[in-house]
């Protein structure tokens, strides 16, 4: 089995452009890993990492085509399988106060396999994808009606959603608070925001630096877990929950130790993937 992680998404005849930090709007940065497929850069203002230059908006947007569905397809019954387990560990039922009857919007959600699970539990369903592809599939396949486009162009109602998840999207944003102010707007006092994403200072980050399996070009922004909170706070929600895990990938040299140090990195939360929970109160 491979890795689900992407190696790459560059596509000929993209064209950058430099940005300030998407965090804290510095233009200060050192450069901190350069391949010849990205430019990571920390921002000597508050430290986040973060792609400079990125590909301008339109071809950022590209990058979710049908090739990008291909790799979805391929792996979602593998993403299904890692959400569930994560909404289950985190005991989403207790912390959303039930699922039957909420309404529970998926950001990124692809093809649908998660918010159909979520219709299976009595969820009311919404999905914002920006692959046109993904969506065709979670409608012919779980008459799913998705928003295809980008959650700032779908224009839910104020104060609308009891439950809104998203995971691994926030790292592919260019604009990430803008998007959270977004989330905050549509979510329900009470509501609760489901956010999964790589973590950066993470263990295995540290020793694998710029072979870091999320250092991808897709990835245009990677949070710490100070830098995670500290969005989620600036967007107006309370955190309620942190957790990570995960560290080598499944097809590294190291795999070997791939049982113990996934052990090691949830129980002493140092996993490279982490999850925080947080309400809109
Ligand atoms: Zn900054």
């Amino acid at each position: 089995m491979k890795d689900l992680y992407m190696r790459g998404n560059v596509r000929d005849g993209e064209k950058y452009s430099k940005i300030d930090c998407p965090l804290c709007g510095s233009s200060d940065y050192k450069v901190e890993y350069k391949t010849k497929n990205f430019i990571f850069v920390r921002c000597n203002e508050c430290g986040v990492l973060y792609q400079n230059p990125i590909p301008q908006t339109n071809f950022i947007q590209k990058r979710y085509d049908d090739k990008y569905f291909e790799y979805e397809v391929e792996n979602h019954k593998n993403f299904f399988e890692l959400q569930k387990k994560t909404l289950n560990d985190i005991n989403i039922e207790k912390l959303a106060g039930g699922i039957k009857g909420k309404k529970f919007l998926d950001i990124g959600c692809a093809t649908g396999m998660l918010l159909n699970h979520f219709k299976n539990l009595g969820a009311i369903p919404y999905g914002v994808e920006i692959c046109t592809e993904s969506c065709r599939y979670a409608y012919e396949h779980f008459g799913l009606t998705l928003y295809n486009g980008t959650l700032e162009n779908a224009h839910y109602e104020n104060d609308f959603f009891d439950i809104v998840h998203f995971s691994h999207l926030i790292e592919h944003l260019e604009k990430p608070i803008e998007f959270m102010k977004e989330v905050f707007r549509i979510t329900k006092r009470g509501g609760i925001i489901i956010i999964t994403t790589p973590r950066e200072d993470s263990f295995w980050a540290h020793i694998y630096k710029k072979k870091w399996r999320s250092l991808i070009p897709d990835h245009l922004i990677l949070f710490s877990r100070s830098h995670l909170i500290s969005l989620v706070k600036i967007s107006g929600f309370e955190p309620i929950f942190e957790e990570s895990w995960g560290s080598i990938p499944l097809d590294a040299k190291l795999k070997f130790l791939k049982p113990f140090s996934d052990r090691f990195a949830k129980k002493f939360d140092r996993g490279d993937v982490q999850c925080i929970v947080a309400k809109k109160v």
